[in-house]
């Protein structure tokens, strides 16, 4: 065997090609090369991940997490943090999470010529606007203000 042939590269048939490019979408995605906000947090990244770990203080620690939040990793800021509400937005992003069943708020309100109405109020309420990886957009995250879960 020559050891110094170069290896063969395998050509890759229509349908892995497809798996790739279908991989390369999703990356493109996770890191969008559009956006002010996001090409400065790919840099805090990027400029984080030349120090080697041990030597971050807390302060490049917070940073590492605001800009992976930015970019939408919220499965990475959550191995990184272990902070539940991480984990939350990531579920709700995969649509692991289904719309709770508690009930709207209700008060007995006087109208316009004084008879008792029942107004309802809703108990959802968006927590934050965030990054969703899977759809390449911004999205609401529903918060039920009852049972605290969260949705998109
Ligand atoms: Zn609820």
């Amino acid at each position: 065997m020559d050891i110094d042939a170069l290896p063969k590269v395998k050509k890759p048939t229509k349908a892995e090609q497809v798996a790739i490019d279908a991989e390369q979408a999703e990356m493109a995605k996770r890191f969008p090369a559009s956006g002010r906000q996001f090409n400065r947090a790919k840099a805090v990244l990027t400029e984080l991940n030349a120090i080697p770990r041990e030597d971050w203080g807390q302060r490049q620690f917070n940073s590492y997490v605001d800009a992976l939040v930015e970019m939408g990793e919220f499965d990475v800021a959550y191995e990184l943090t272990r902070d539940k509400k991480y984990k939350q937005i990531w579920d709700a992003i995969n649509g692991k999470t289904k719309l709770c069943k508690c009930k709207d708020y209700e008060s007995i309100e006087l109208d316009k010529n004084n008879q008792p109405v029942t107004v309802r109020h809703s108990r959802l309420f968006v927590r934050s606007e965030v990054w969703n990886v899977r759809t390449g957009a911004m999205a609401n995250i529903i918060m039920c203000n009852v049972c605290g879960r969260v949705t998109l």
